[in-house]
């Protein structure tokens, strides 16, 4: 095989089609490997050009120049990113696998070079002089930030030490992860007659059989995944069983032998440190939240002690309430953490009474779809057209033109809805072009990808209320994809702190919870009658049922985490084990509920680093999306068009051009308050005094 010759290589040609979106019926995965090597070589010609320019630094000779560098790997890596999640085979794989150690070694050169600092630090020293813009002047310190948290203002030997750490942590996270899966894998209880199904409802057999079938096993088989284990909790009558899979599910990473995870994470706690302490910082939980809207473990502390007071009371309340429903059935026992599930399921019968069959024939996917685009319109003003010209990855992805107020273009929105075994699992937002201004009046190219179930041929597709704030939820993320309007990509879009990023995400739901909202979309897909009201109200109602419990093991799992980060680097081996329960001892975790994720099995902190330290940041953004709802609430009307319009000005446009905390006072005139998230979670009592 000979590779394609370069004119041939439609990644590496200028694309001439419908707002130059990627060509994709021409693209071949051979093309990327040949397009990284250039991509690549060009960027890293491009920062040499900069490092060597004799020219003292300016802003335009470095940070400009920086900007710049890069479009053709920006431009690849994004198609290339989008197809490997979206809409994958082998041959991406492999590349991906190929292509991700390469672009973390070409990053951290980058990031971690002398000279190119050198500029940045002058630059930042003499900022006052420069005559910049307030966004000129928070993207230079962006840049300088980057590098210094880098590790590029240290001496050889630190930053030869970091480099090994970085890299040992890498392997540790996969190793992590390779355990777990390793220990989910490993077991399965099969199920055969129907004493051992009992209360098992027909949607889970029917999972449960074909799960048994892909194993080459008879009857029907519960597994570790969440999605099969949690139901099974949830429904099953046999406490027996009950037990046997939540000990399992709660063991994972925690069994002993080859598997095991306690060493790793004593290891991965160890080096986080010791990488802090080399950046200047007390520990990692220190380092990892300075570049956070929370800015310190103390802010983060505080907000999640005073979620956990009110979180516990509230359990530890329905804790006794499916203690006597467990009496009153006849169960002489103690409610145990096997048992919380299904005793919630039950009280959830007697309190809210409906179930998913009921709801769903009101939540077709293209009413959804139309519910989120007219709350666009009412907020911002954005109309949506269907296009047929734009090229795409599969034929099942739509394509709308996003246009403003005033008529002009803002950008294209493609929405990829359907499962598919090319898919990766999960929803996400992603890009195939930022916005930007600096290369002339660049319009972004959003894409939401989801895996709803599709519906056979000729039939509307229906979602779960789940389904249905998953779609909002990512055209959120997706609306700060479009509405930005900054000059420089550092800062463009969703380009903010890890604790500011889910606002305008988890904001966007609130309005599918709407009355108003529901009212006119959720209409049933066969007679366009409008849900009935009362079924409307229990389905709102019922967001809060046992809140306490969900909120417990989260609250719990970040404390944990930040625990875990909190800890110095001379601190000696750890056992992750004792030391998770020591924590849990301090915060009078109920007996009843375990951690959403038991540090042997948390692979938001321990798989990769996303999360760790960060585990807080999705409550952290529910303080601001419940407090910044708040405000349309005041106002009387929830497209109220002067909060919807300062909204738009300092959050959905602004990108990262301010910090974040100064973002949300530009908003809502000061700092959030929980007030709102308690409202929203159903804790109205006061905390206890003790
Ligand atoms: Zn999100």
């Amino acid at each position: 095989m000979t590779s394609p010759a370069p004119s041939a290589n439609p990644l590496l040609a200028k694309w001439a089609t419908p707002d130059e979106v990627p060509p994709f019926a021409h693209i071949e995965p051979e093309h990327f490997r040949e397009a990284y090597d250039r991509a690549l070589a060009e960027h890293t010609g491009e920062i040499a050009a900069i490092t060597a320019n004799p020219a003292a630094p300016s802003f335009d000779n470095t940070i400009v120049a920086l900007e710049c560098a890069g479009r053709l790997l920006a431009r690849i890596g994004d198609a290339f990113h989008l197809l490997a999640g979206a809409h994958s085979n082998d041959t991406l794989l492999e590349i991906e696998r190929e292509i991700s150690p390469r672009m973390a070694r070409h990053w951290n050169k980058i990031n971690t070079d002398a000279r190119l600092y050198g500029r940045v630090d002058a630059l930042t020293r003499g900022i006052d002089a420069l005559g910049l813009d307030a966004e000129g002047r928070r993207v230079l310190e962006r840049y300088h930030t980057g590098f210094r948290r880098a590790g590029a203002g240290l001496d050889e030997a630190a930053k030869t030490r970091l480099a090994a750490i970085t890299e040992r942590l890498a392997s540790l996270g996969t190793a992590f992860s390779q355990n777990v899966l390793a220990d989910e894998q490993g077991f399965a209880l099969t199920l055969h007659d129907e004493a051992e199904l009992a209360g098992l409802p027909p949607f889970m057999r029917e999972a449960m059989k074909s799960e048994a079938q892909e194993r080459k096993l008879s009857g029907h088989v519960v597994t570790l995944s969440r999605s099969s284990a949690e139901p099974f909790l949830q429904f099953s009558e046999r406490r027996d069983l009950r037990e046997k899979v939540f000990r399992a599910f709660a063991m994972r990473g925690d069994n002993g032998g080859a598997t095991d995870n306690k060493a790793i994470i004593a290891e991965m706690v160890r080096l986080r440190a010791e990488r802090a302490r080399l950046l200047g910082f007390a520990d990692f939980a220190h380092y990892r939240l300075d570049d956070a809207m929370a800015k310190t473990p103390q802010a983060v502390r505080g907000l999640l002690d005073t979620v956990w007071a009110r979180a516990r009371r509230q359990a530890l309340a329905d804790r006794d309430a499916m203690q006597k429903l467990a009496q009153d059935d006849g169960g002489n026992f103690k409610l145990a953490p096997w048992d919380w599930r299904y005793y919630a399921e039950k009280l959830r019968q007697h309190t809210c009474d409906f179930d998913e069959a009921t709801i769903k024939p009101y939540l077709n996917l293209d009413h959804m779809i139309e519910a989120m685009f007219y709350t666009a319109q009412r907020l911002f003003g954005l109309t949506f057209a269907q296009r047929s010209d734009v090229p795409v990855w599969h034929p099942d992805v739509r394509v709308w033109q996003v246009s403003g107020r005033d008529g002009q273009a803002v950008g294209l929105f493609f929405g990829d809805y359907f499962g598919r075994p090319s898919k990766r699992s999960g929803a996400w937002m992603t890009s195939l072009r930022d916005q930007e201004k600096l290369a002339g009046d660049v319009r972004p190219l959003i894409v939401n990808v989801c895996n709803f179930v599709k519906a056979p041929d000729g039939e509307p597709t229906l979602l779960s209320f789940d389904d249905a704030r998953t779609l909002f939820h990512e055209f959120g993320h997706g609306l700060h994809g479009l509405l930005s309007k900054v000059t420089y990509r550092k800062i463009s879009g969703t380009s903010v702190a890890t604790d500011f990023v889910e606002l305008p995400s988890q904001l966007y739901e609130h309005w599918l919870e709407q009355p108003e909202v529901l009212r006119r979309f959720a209409r049933h897909y066969a007679t366009g009658a409008p849900m009935p009201e009362d079924l409307l109200q229990r389905l709102i109602a019922a967001r809060n049922f046992d809140m306490g419990f969900a909120t417990v093991e989260y609250v719990a799992s970040a404390i944990v985490d930040l625990d875990f980060h909190s800890l110095a680097d001379d601190g000696g081996d750890i056992d992750a084990d004792a030391f998770e329960k020591t924590a849990l001892t301090r915060i009078g975790m109920p007996e009843e509920i375990v951690m959403r994720h038991r540090s042997p099995h948390f692979g938001h902190v321990f798989s990769g680093g996303g999360y760790a330290a960060a585990y807080y940041s999705y409550m952290w953004s529910e303080v601001l999306d419940a407090d910044a709802f708040a405000a349309f609430e005041e106002a009387g009307d929830i497209f109220d068009a002067a909060t919807a319009k300062r909204l738009h000005d300092t959050i959905y446009s602004a990108g990262g051009s301010q910090d974040p905390a100064e973002a949300y006072k530009a908003f809502r005139g000061r700092l959030p308050s929980a007030d709102a998230l308690f409202r929203k979670r159903g804790f109205t009592e006061p905390a206890p005094a003790n």
